[in-house]
């Protein structure tokens, strides 16, 4: 079975955890096992996804690069509640284009995930803002609530079609 890394990346404190552990293993802030891989079905094909979930230290840039090269899909997560982290997602995107374009790599997957959706009160970002940047990079875009498990599969799933893509290529 195809074996796809992909790495979750973004500010601290946007959800990357919250998002992570509610897709492995469906529950909310909950302790799990770090090594974070799912064997899941996309479109009937089975696939095992293994997700690196950059925690906490993702302010170490010479880490990210590493986290970048070792990895072939990107989840950029951003709070819909704070401006500033979904400028953060713009300079991960820059630097992963920097690392993946030279290696002869076309398209590099990514999904844009703005978390956080429950919290409509306090909400900086607009959904077209979202939308535009994916356009612009022509990758995909959600809006997520790892609190109300809110189009989490779909984030995950997204990734691996792209994934996918990119193999038939
Ligand atoms: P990380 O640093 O990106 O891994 O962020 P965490 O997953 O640790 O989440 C940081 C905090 O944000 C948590 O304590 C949660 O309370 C909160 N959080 C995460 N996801 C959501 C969400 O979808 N909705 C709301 N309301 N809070 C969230
Ligand atoms: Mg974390």
């Amino acid at each position: 079975m195809r074996v796809f890394q992909c790495a979750v990346m973004g500010s601290g404190g946007v959800g990357k955890s919250a998002i992570t552990v509610r897709f492995i293993n469906g529950s909310y802030l909950e302790w799990y096992d770090p090594t974070n891989r799912k064997q899941f079905s996309v479109d009937a094909q089975p696939c095992l996804l293994e997700i690196l979930d950059t925690a906490g230290i993702d302010q170490y840039l010479t880490l990210n690069d590493m986290f970048i090269r070792e990895s072939e899909g990107f989840i950029l997560v951003f709070s819909l509640c704070q401006r500033d982290t979904f400028e953060e997602i713009i300079r991960t995107y820059d630097a992963i284009q920097r690392i993946k374009l030279p290696e002869g790599n076309q398209r590099v997957p990514i999904v844009i995930v703005g978390n956080k959706s429950d919290l409509v009160d306090e909400r900086e970002v607009d959904s077209t803002e979202g939308e535009k940047l994916a356009l612009e990079w022509q990758c995909s875009y959600y809006e997520t609530s790892a609190r109300i498990s809110t189009n989490i599969t779909a984030v995950f799933e997204n990734i691996v079609r792209q994934l996918r893509r990119n193999d038939s290529l």
